[in-house]
């Protein structure tokens, strides 16, 4: 290891607390030091180069160090890094507005910018909430989401968002929330075809909907996939029922796109898969190209409309952090946005699609421990078991899926799991050949840790 990187393994050794890491594990290993990177490859202290698999976390879209992108955000740093939002405006956030708002579901007029998904989500739950205040409807104060949905890491993202297994702790914090289960095959609905588990999961949503409808201020769902549940995917059918049943007992739709947005799964953003619109978005991740801290919700004129009244009725959204709309990511958001007309890059995001569909039925499928691979667009979960017939899961100690993902940097990936998930999420910059390196890595790393 070069001096430098010795030097940040022991600074980080010392001093660092890592996200979602146990830190004795952590402490007994020997960090990767990321020190630059060069189009869809992370490249280590040492010079090994490895190609980004999970997109940095799910959000490098146009691959590292794009030019348009480094351009952009070196020009705005001419002009100013950082100026507020409250009670000040700039033209990176405007324009960056204006151009995302005929790119989103029809109806989403206004942008409320932040800087995490956690954040898009709960200024989304706090306007719907104040929204059904305002209105007089004050009996809506619970939310519905889905079985293991992921929201952030915030309380009222866990709240909407409960996993037992992360967030078991905090329960007495978390508000209660109405949740629906998803048709969810592999884990939820055994035995069931996808289109049966489709129809239980419609009138399981159907039942306590009409039965709670009443009490809600608003359903929050993952469209399509509930990423970090484990890839779970569900129909778009199952998403436009969930928004009839809304309409249906007038409880506002929240649509959390912080994962599927902007091309992840084949299209701009995954609702318009089922033809629907929410009428509360949120969006961070890819919207500066994962380049840096932003992130948005979007609403209905009607929701916007709700909050203008007198000054001194402070009825005012109250919310905002130091760092929204900041200028910076703004210009990278717009950047972005020219690299997806000038590149092309939903076309290019379908072929790769399907040619990864084909790659990992080819390759991965068959594999012995595999129990079933999922995709949506780029967006794949491979699902290891201790037994492929009876579906029997690793034990949480084996680790398999951290054993994978270090076997498959030996090979130059990167990737992360989710429990026994394997996920593969490029950039959507990804191109053939590096879709080779991927897939055939993953498989090879899956032969080995799984065989030994
Ligand atoms: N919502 C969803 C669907 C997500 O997948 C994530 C992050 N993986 C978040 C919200 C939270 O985003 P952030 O980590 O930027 O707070």
């Amino acid at each position: 290891m070069s001096h430098d990187a010795a030097h940040a393994a022991d600074l980080d050794r010392r001093y660092l607390w890592h996200p979602f890491t146990q830190m004795r594990d952590w402490l007994a290993g020997e960090p990767l030091v990321i020190v630059s990177a060069e189009g869809n490859h992370l490249i280590d202290a040492q010079g090994r180069r490895y190609l980004d698999g999970v997109s940095s976390l799910w959000c490098n879209v146009h691959g590292h160090r794009h030019p348009i992108l480094d351009a952009a955000v070196r020009a705005q740093l001419d002009r100013v890094a950082h100026s507020t939002m409250l009670g000040l405006t700039h033209p990176g956030a405007a324009e960056l507005a204006a151009r995302l708002v005929p790119l989103a579901p029809d109806g989403l007029t206004r942008v409320f910018y932040s800087d995490a998904g956690a954040t898009a989500v709960e200024i989304a739950l706090k306007i719907a909430f104040q929204a059904c205040q305002l209105r007089g409807e004050t009996t809506r104060t619970r939310f519905a989401s889905l079985v293991e949905a992921y929201h952030g890491d915030t309380i009222g993202a866990i709240a909407v968002g409960y996993s037992e297994t992360f967030h078991r702790f905090y329960r007495p914090l978390l508000f209660d929330v109405l949740r629906l289960t998803p048709p969810h095959v592999f884990r939820w609905r055994d035995g069931m075809t996808e289109d049966a588990a489709c129809a239980a999961a419609i009138d399981e949503a159907r039942a306590k909907l009409h039965a709670h409808g009443h009490e809600l201020a608003a359903l929050i769902v993952e469209p399509l996939v509930q990423g970090a549940a484990g890839m779970w995917m569900h129909p778009p059918e199952y998403l436009a029922a969930l928004a009839r049943l809304a309409r249906e007992v007038g409880t506002l739709l929240i649509c959390d796109e912080v994962a599927t947005g902007f091309g992840r799964t084949g299209t701009f953003f995954a609702c318009e898969q089922a033809g629907i619109a929410p009428d509360l978005l949120c969006v961070g991740k890819g919207i500066t190209g994962g380049y840096l801290p932003l992130a948005a919700t979007f609403a209905s004129e009607a929701l916007f409309a709700t909050f203008l009244a007198p000054y001194e009725d402070f009825v005012a959204f109250f919310h905002g952090h130091t760092y929204t709309g900041n200028p910076l990511a703004c210009a990278a958001g717009l950047a972005s946005l020219d690299v997806f007309e000038q590149e092309k890059t939903m076309t290019h995001v379908q072929g790769l699609a399907r040619v990864l569909g084909e790659k990992l039925a080819r390759e991965i499928a068959p594999l012995a421990h595999v129990g079933d691979v999922r995709r949506c667009g780029l967006m794949t979960g491979i699902e290891l078991v201790r037994d492929r017939a009876t579906r029997a899961p690793y034990s949480p100690a084996a680790k398999i899926g951290h054993r994978v993902c270090d076997a498959v940097r030996k090979h130059g990936v990167i990737l992360r799991p989710l429990g026994s998930v394997i996920v593969l999420m490029p950039p959507l910059s990804l191109r053939m050949d590096e879709l080779d390196l991927l897939v055939s890595a993953t498989a090879q790393a899956i032969r080995e840790v799984t065989q030994a």
